[in-house]
């Protein structure tokens, strides 16, 4: 297989002055494409505000020879980060919606503001990047988008109410775009990673940060963004050089009579096993869509009950 570029592809990264951003920006520029480096320069909480993140990274391409620009503003302003590939480019194909922030609290003591954040820089910033650049893909019959989401979204995490929930959801926001995007060669995944950053590197052994470099997570999203693709809607954990693909599995479950005086919470405690019982299912059901759920079939056999 050759080796994989990008050239003549526009790529924005957003939060790409550092972590698994800039490793993205390094990878697509290193390999062709011309890149918008967005970073608001924030701290890991989100307060302040530099325009120093990402010029250095705009510095190492352009010094290594590659194409780059910079931009300063909140993924919130969505259309300012189109804007800027657009003006520079004069288009845009990729798109890695990847700015984040952490306000970790246990639900008890976590404050309106703390959720509201999260839930704005994560799901509604990203929100906004992509829809800025829809119009643009749908009319070029092209585009590629990544959503980031976390682990901690797909199993819940102590103290990550806010980020957890908008993490998972942003996968939700993938899978939906994967569908609307189809006709028009727009792909769309998800990803959950994990590297050393300075996100992470406070809570993971420290004998494992040389292991989880960002750069060991390229791989998997450089694949999914390239021409050569066809996967989308895909849900995936990546690092450490490791990739894998997640589906959701659904339990046979019981079938009852569709009557509220036999579908009765203690007659769904007495097929509790059954409901609950994920493997194995006979056969195993891996639902991949809504439209998976025969409901049909079950009002047949809930008429048999
Ligand atoms: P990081 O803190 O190193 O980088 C995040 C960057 O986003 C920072 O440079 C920051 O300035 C920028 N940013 C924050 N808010 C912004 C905004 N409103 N507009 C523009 N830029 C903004 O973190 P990272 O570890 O590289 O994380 C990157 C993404 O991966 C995040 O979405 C994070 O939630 C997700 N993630 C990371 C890990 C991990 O193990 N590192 C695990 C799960 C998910």
């Amino acid at each position: 297989m050759p080796d994989i570029r990008y050239d003549d592809r526009v790529v924005l990264v957003t939060g790409a002055g550092g972590g698994l951003g800039k490793a993205y920006a390094l990878f697509f520029a290193s390999r062709g494409a011309a890149v918008v480096v967005n970073d608001l320069g924030v701290s890991r909480s989100g307060d302040g505000h530099s325009s120093k993140a990402a010029d250095v990274v705009v510095d190492e391409i352009v010094r290594a020879g590659g194409k780059a620009v910079a931009n300063y503003d909140s993924v919130n302003d969505g259309d300012r980060l189109v804007d800027t590939a657009l003006k520079a480019f004069g288009r845009l194909d990729i798109i890695i919606n990847n700015a984040g922030i952490l306000r970790d609290k246990s639900f008890s003591r976590m404050t309106d503001q703390d959720w509201d954040l999260i839930q704005e820089v994560h799901l509604r910033g990203s929100y906004k990047v992509t829809k800025a650049a829809w119009e643009t893909f749908r009319k070029q019959k092209y585009g590629r988008i990544i959503m980031t989401a976390s682990a901690a979204g797909i199993y819940g995490n102590y103290g990550q109410a806010n980020y957890s929930s908008a993490k998972l959801a942003l996968a939700s926001l993938g899978f939906t775009l994967a569908r609307e995007g189809a006709k028009y060669n727009i792909l769309c995944n998800t990803i959950a990673p994990v590297a050393a950053s300075r996100m992470t590197e406070s809570v993971m052994p420290p004998e494992f940060l040389p292991a989880l470099k960002p750069e060991f997570v390229t791989g998997l999203v450089g694949l999914l963004c390239h021409d050569s693709s066809n996967e989308s809607g895909g849900l995936f954990e990546v690092g450490a050089g490791w990739a894998g693909k997640l589906r959701w599995e659904r339990s046979q479950g019981r079938v009852f009579k569709a009557d509220p005086t036999t579908f009765t919470p203690t007659a769904v405690a007495s097929a509790w096993e059954e409901i609950t019982e994920i493997t194995p299912a006979k056969p195993p059901v891996y639902p991949e869509s809504m439209a998976d759920t025969d409901w049909v079939g079950l009002l047949e056999r809930a008429k048999e009950q």
